[in-house]
């Protein structure tokens, strides 16, 4: 049995231009638009990083990150109020 995967995605809010080659999808629990790496696994759920708060304090979670991006997910959760 595999766990469901989550994949970190910056805001298009947060991040007006992608550093990897990208496409727009939409948060799949707030719905904003996001950008998701073409090289991104494609059976992960998409989620955007402010809505990854209390996904990432869950240990339980299996998270399709890398240490960047969840440096700065952490960063724009601090940015911004909740
Ligand atoms: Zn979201």
């Amino acid at each position: 049995m595999s766990e469901p995967r989550i994949l970190l995605c910056y805001r298009k809010d947060d991040m007006p231009v992608p550093s990897a080659r990208s496409f727009t999808d939409a948060c799949s629990k707030c719905g904003a638009a996001i950008w998701v790496a073409y090289s991104s696994p494609s059976d992960a759920k998409r989620i955007c990083l402010l809505c990854a708060g209390p996904i990432l304090k869950d240990p339980n979670t299996k998270l399709e990150v890398t240490e960047s991006i969840a440096a700065d997910a952490v960063a724009i959760m601090k940015r911004k109020p909740q």
